[in-house]
């Protein structure tokens, strides 16, 4: 399948058409960026190691029953994925108190969370992203009040299935987000899942081991992301 026409640029993904109308093919960039595009870098390789981080967790996702958009990894950085009408919400789960939830309400990064937190956020760069909740979503038509249920329940389930995955590679899903869409009727899980969009803790040190790396100007943002790959078996070229 060949890419026709760039579709959307995002801040660290590009889509494109392909000739099938229900297909598109989903470029990941090394671009990151953090604090709502304010600061970005090329970071070497990251494209490629979440582009193979993406296939590999979306295809376990999709053999534990969670319906997604990936089809097959295309290349290095490139990936055919179901084009999806997007909703504009991002739905949070948290399992350790950190980023957003300690500023937003005072905790110590770090505190167990249980049961999870769930929040949904508005995807709005210029609002900067701001939650909302069900009633938000019904009431501005969002999405539709069965979309919300499943969207929660889904992103719980998903919760289970990788909090396992992680765990057994001695790593702590601390928060992650997903974005859903509709493909002919059916709600589908979209977007990514990359240790862009997720926060993952060395189980034992607690060494942060995703974007929070680039965010707080760490240091070994990628090495972090193939260090997580590796432990999860993810062959890498
Ligand atoms: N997240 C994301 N995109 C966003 C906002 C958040 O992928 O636009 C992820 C983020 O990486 C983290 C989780 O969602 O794993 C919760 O993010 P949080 O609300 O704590 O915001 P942040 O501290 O990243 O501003």
């Amino acid at each position: 399948m060949k890419k026709l026409a760039e579709l959307y640029s995002g801040k660290a993904k590009t889509v494109y058409t392909t000739d099938d109308p229900d297909r598109m093919i989903m470029e990941f960039r090394n671009d990151t960026s953090a604090f709502d595009g304010e600061k970005v870098e090329q970071l070497e390789r990251k494209g490629l190691v979440n582009n193979y981080f993406n296939a590999f967790v979306m295809e376990k996702l999709a053999a534990a029953g969670i319906a997604n958009h990936f089809e097959q990894r295309l290349s290095a950085n490139e990936s055919l994925v179901k084009r999806l009408t997007m909703l504009p919400v991002e739905c949070v789960v948290r399992n350790l108190a950190a980023g957003s939830l300690c500023r937003r309400l005072g905790v110590a990064e770090g505190i167990d969370l249980s049961p999870p937190v769930f929040e949904f956020f508005l995807k709005n760069d210029a609002l900067h992203d701001p939650m909302i909740n069900d009633s938000h979503i019904c009431t501005f038509g969002w999405a539709s009040a069965a979309q919300v249920a499943d969207m929660k329940t889904l992103t719980l389930q998903v919760n289970e299935i990788l909090g396992a995955l992680f765990a057994d590679a001695g790593l702590l899903l601390v928060d992650y987000k997903l974005e859903f869409g509709d493909f002919h009727g059916t709600l589908m899980l979209g977007d990514e899942f990359s240790p862009d969009g997720c926060r993952l803790w060395d189980a034992k040190t607690r060494d942060k081991l995703d974007k929070d790396r680039f965010r707080q100007g760490l240091g070994g943002v990628v090495e972090a992301y193939e260090e997580v790959a590796g432990r999860l078996g993810i062959a890498l070229p």
